[in-house]
């Protein structure tokens, strides 16, 4: 059995306390490795070397912090194989996943924000008079990083690489469902040349390990990604400490169809929305709402290609949808096709817990599941499910549907399907969303601005946003002579 171990000072060690608790395999259901169980002592340690670190980093010239972000980069991608594997044994999705998406994601991460550090720049606002104000933009310190399960290397290095770039150095904690991929990041880190203690990364739960790390006074800022109630916590928990806080938080994306959308493209995309990953991503488009005229047509022709999704071993070439993350995780999805049935949802196909034959037959898998005539304002529709389960609900007009998309505490993350461009426009602007895909999903551009509104967190990842969110401004004003005094006031 594998131990995975923290990542602190650049060196590899166990919990200080020594305990250390199971990671499974959610395809076979089995215990696989082991996690730290860290706690304070861990995080305290963590922070003296981060702390330690921090002059030398943020001193170090920005090309040099560059060219060992892209050491990372080009790392990751040389062992691309090995944590794809690592990823879908330690996640459950389909290893073809992996391979296309978490970890070229991770690379690319690393390498954004490795190249996007020489281009960071801050302004200067010079004053009509004789005034200039130029704007600093220092590292702030010591920052936290959490992620959460999903996208366990694709959103853990989406933190740490602008946090690293910006000259921070860094205390982070993967979640204890999926840490493999950031302990075989720490030996990539260590490889590339990293200095000891500009990142660490300590491996527990999050009521122990993650909250004492976003309560430690000398932890500046904290980047969070998770769900909305943890976030509440943070938020609470940080605030009489002024820390700077940006907060990645739970979605419930409506994926609104139009009659005159590209039919094709709309069924086969919305499939994908609904079920890539599990539905164990937080843009995943799981309210799916259509226009009365053609909703039958749809529906018939959007169930009859979720039948033809194959769930089961991850590691198979032919899989669309691996293992649910946990056994928890598995039971939450199904007590919610429950409530479904109970709310008078008609279950369209899908709805049961697989146990497919052979080596799998223990593991954790749910059917892709899809429910209609659910009021739009029922729990199944307003609560993040965050599994394999999408509903399907007709509007009659655009006022309608933009009411039943904003009507959830959510707001991350909407998908528009219509060749009408001014229609496409109207609802874009007229969403309660951070992010609008208008027919497509999931394009992402490193460079916009990613993250949500209402429940679904505060602040904006991606591109520069990151960067000045892992910097502290320092506006300087000074006054500039616009004559060159008197010879009489310089005294000669
Ligand atoms: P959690 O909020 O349970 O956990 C997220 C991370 O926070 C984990 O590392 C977890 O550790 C840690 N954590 C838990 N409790 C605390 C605490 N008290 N203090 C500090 N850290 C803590 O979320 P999940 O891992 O279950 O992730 C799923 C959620 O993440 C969904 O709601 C999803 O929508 C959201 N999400 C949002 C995204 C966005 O960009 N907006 C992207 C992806 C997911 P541990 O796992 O060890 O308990």
């Amino acid at each position: 059995m594998q131990n995975i171990l923290n990542y602190i000072n650049g060196k590899l060690q166990p919990a200080l306390s020594g305990n250390a608790f199971y990671n499974y395999n959610p395809s076979l259901g089995e215990v696989y490795s082991t996690i730290p169980d860290s706690d304070e002592q861990d995080v305290e340690e963590a922070v003296k070397a981060a702390s330690h670190a921090f002059p030398s980093w943020s001193a170090t010239p920005a090309s040099k912090r560059s060219d060992i972000l892209l050491k990372i980069a080009e790392l990751i991608n040389k062992n691309s194989e090995a944590l794809a594997l690592a990823e879908t044994i330690d996640q459950g999705k389909p290893l073809s996943l992996s391979r296309s998406m978490d970890i070229p994601r991770a690379a690319a991460n690393f390498h954004f924000y490795g190249t996007g550090i020489l281009h960071f720049a801050s302004e200067a606002h010079p004053m009509e008079n004789r005034f200039l104000n130029y704007t600093l933009r220092n590292p702030i310190g010591v920052v936290g990083c959490i992620s959460p399960w999903n996208l366990p290397l694709y959103l853990f290095s989406w933190k740490i690489a602008p946090a690293l770039a910006a000259g921070n150095t860094v205390v982070a904690k993967p979640s204890e469902i999926t840490p493999m991929s950031a302990f075989l990041l720490s030996e990539i880190c260590t490889e590339a040349g990293l200095p000891p203690g500009v990142l660490n990364i300590v491996h527990g739960t999050g009521p122990k390990t993650g909250a004492a790390i976003v309560s430690h006074p000398q932890i500046k800022a904290i980047s969070f990604t998770g769900g909305t109630k943890t976030g509440e916590w943070i938020m609470k928990t940080a605030a009489p400490m002024f820390k700077k806080i940006s907060l990645e938080l739970g979605g419930k994306n409506p994926n609104i169809i139009f009659a005159d959308c590209n039919f094709e493209d709309a069924v086969k995309t919305s499939v994908r929305a609904a079920f890539t990953n599990q539905g164990e991503i937080c843009l995943c488009g799981s309210r799916i709402f259509i226009e009365r005229s053609i909703y039958m047509k749809f529906r018939d022709a959007f169930v009859e290609e979720v039948k033809k999704l194959k769930t089961g071993d991850p590691l198979n070439a032919d899989s669309n949808l691996g293992a649910i993350v946990s056994k928890i995780h598995l039971e939450k999805i199904l007590s919610y096709i429950y409530l479904a049935e109970k709310e008078g949802g008609k279950l369209l196909t899908g709805g049961k817990q697989i146990h497919p034959e052979g080596k799998c037959k223990n593991g954790w898998f749910i059917e892709p599941t899809v429910f209609e005539n659910l009021p739009y304002n029922c729990r199944t529709n307003t609560e993040e499910i965050f599994g394999p389960v999408a509903t399907l609900i007709p509007f009659d007009s655009e006022k309608e549907v933009i009411e039943y998309a904003n009507s959830s505490g959510y707001g991350l993350a909407a998908t528009i399907w219509t060749e009408n461009l001014n229609r496409a426009h109207r609802v874009a602007g007229a969403l309660e969303s951070g992010i609008v895909w208008i027919n497509c999903w999931l394009v992402r551009d490193l460079r916009t601005p990613f993250g949500g509104m209402k429940n679904s967190g505060i602040g904006r990842e991606g591109g520069f946003e990151a960067f000045r969110f892992f910097t502290e401004e320092k506006n300087v004003c000074i006054s500039i002579l616009k004559t060159h005094p008197s010879p009489l006031s310089r005294g000669e």
